[in-house]
């Protein structure tokens, strides 16, 4: 069946009246006749649709209740020679959209044919019109929604300048685009360093082999993504989806890069139940999203980076002298609140203005970060140490008590006096003053307060030969209380 052949219905058509009208339509279209009694049902509809459906008056009751109203197609009736005004208007009045007289005249058959050709023809274009914009409605529905996806994505993002958040956020909204079991992430320092440091953000609770698995996929990503090495790589943890969590295979799999101002930082991997067929659509957003992560990502790292610089001196290496202000203020509060009592130990190192003079700056600022060293790994994770100036250190001893703290300071002097240094051949040693300083959980004593003591305690230290530890005398503990008795 050819979908664009012209096929007149003849019903109830004399074989005469059939060969006018075929003769008629001039080849231009096909007529397919019925007789009164078999009409055309559905199925021949199906396969023959008319664009003109001609009938004799006998037939067109019956033939007009049989053949459905159709957009686009002329219905004509054949009145016999004698038929009044008054037929013609009934025919009319019946849904004949035109009338034919008896004999049947080729011109004005023809006629009739012609215009039944131009309304299918008109009804045709108006049908794929309405297509298109049926379409096109779908179209701008599809982006609409697309648009919606990525400015929550976009909201959400900017909500955060945390990185484990941000992961969070992605892992919850790409999961709206396609069925996502986790998203894991590498993200690796700046390019300007020689040795690249990771960080490799991993489900928590992966089994060993998943996190190994996963692990080994990221940082082979990183290498060939970027042609670099990770050395070194710390693995930070994400909540999970609850959903199992596999190790990585192919097809199941996706990984996509970090990128921001044109340089590729890290990259996520994304791990499906199944294995992905994805539309484009679907592929075009989640780059799209994916690029929007990146730029936040990379505004969480920087703000951490410059957050820790601020807190952070750079040359030990552990906080400086501001973040131990704010920290120990919060400490006292604490501590006061709960009635816990706490320590200050504050290091002075020995004679350091001499090193400086005989070995040089450099020298001197080598002895500053190995003592820095020696404390960090003598402290707990919960003791707070900060570089206060100049050769001074402290440490914010949480929970201990003087005695306590004066069994730190001891090992700590005792370590300090263990380091060697060489310069230029020659080799020498330092060491430290320390003075402590505990709180009586009943006072009020104030943060400036609490140093002045340790310092005192520490003065003491140097005033009798150095290299040694003094603890705040007891009844020094609340001057005020003291001068009350
Ligand atoms: P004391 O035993 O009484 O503590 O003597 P000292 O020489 O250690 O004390 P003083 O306060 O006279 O000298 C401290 C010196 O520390 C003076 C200063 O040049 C030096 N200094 C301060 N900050 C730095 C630094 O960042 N790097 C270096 N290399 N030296 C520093
Ligand atoms: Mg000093
Ligand atoms: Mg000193």
């Amino acid at each position: 069946m050819a979908r664009n052949e012209l096929i007149i219905w003849g019903i109830g058509l004399t074989e005469l009246e059939a060969q006018a009208i075929r003769r008629a339509a001039d080849g231009r279209a096909r007529l397919v006749t019925w007789n009164s009694e078999t009409l055309p049902d559905s199925e021949a509809l199906d396969c023959d649709e008319p664009f003109l459906v001609l009938a004799t008056w006998g037939a067109w009751g019956r033939a007009s209740r049989a053949v459905p109203v159709l957009e686009g197609v002329t219905r004509a009736v054949i009145l016999s020679e004698t038929a009044t005004a008054e037929d013609v208007q009934s025919a009319t009045a019946s849904g004949a959209d035109a009338v034919l007289r008896l004999p049947i005249e080729q011109e004005r058959v023809r006629a009739v044919v012609e215009r039944a050709i131009s309304v299918r023809r008109l009804y045709e274009d108006i049908f794929r019109m309405t297509q298109e914009i049926v379409l096109e409605r779908e179209l701008l529905s599809r982006k609409n929604e697309q648009l919606k996806f990525i400015n929550r994505f976009l909201a959400r993002a900017a909500e955060s300048m945390d990185t484990v958040e941000l992961l969070g956020i992605a892992q919850d909204e790409l999961s709206k685009l396609l069925d996502i079991t986790a998203l894991h992430a590498c993200i690796w320092g700046p390019s300007s360093e020689e040795v690249f440091e990771a960080e490799l953000y991993l489900a928590e609770n992966l089994s060993a082999s998943a996190q190994q698995g996963w692990s080994s996929l990221l940082l082979d990503s990183a290498a060939s993504l970027n042609g670099i090495c990770l050395k070194d790589y710390r693995i930070v943890s994400l909540p999970t989806t609850g959903r199992t969590i596999n190790p990585p295979s192919k097809g199941k799999t996706i990984i996509l890069p970090l990128k921001a101002a044109g340089e590729i930082f890290g990259c996520i991997g994304i791990a499906g139940p199944k294995n992905y067929s994805l539309g484009r659509d679907q592929v075009e957003l989640m780059n799209s999203a994916v690029s929007h992560l990146g730029l936040a990502l990379r505004n969480a790292v920087l703000f951490s980076e410059a957050r820790n610089e601020a807190d952070y001196d750079g040359l030990t290496m552990i906080h400086n002298r501001r973040s131990f202000e704010r920290r120990l203020k919060e400490e006292l509060m604490r501590h006061q609140r709960y009635g816990h009592t706490m320590s200050l130990l504050l290091l002075d190192i020995d004679h350091f203005k001499a090193i400086n003079d005989t070995y040089g700056h450099l020298a001197g600022d080598a002895v500053l970060a190995a003592v820095a060293r020696t404390i960090r790994s003598a402290v707990r994770t919960c003791d707070y140490p900060a570089r206060y100036g100049g050769e001074e250190f402290v440490i914010i001893l949480p929970q201990t008590s003087a005695m306590q703290a004066n069994i730190l300071g001891e090992r700590l002097r005792r370590e300090i006096a263990n380091l060697g240094f060489t310069e230029e051949g020659a080799s020498f040693h330092v060491t430290a003053s320390i003075g402590i300083a505990d709180i009586n959980p009943e006072s009020h004593i104030t943060s400036p307060q609490l140093v002045r003591r340790a310092d005192r305690a520490l003065y003491a230290a140097k005033n009798r030969g150095r290299n040694r530890v003094m603890v705040a005398a007891a009844d020094e503990q609340c001057p005020s209380a003291a001068a009350m008795h």
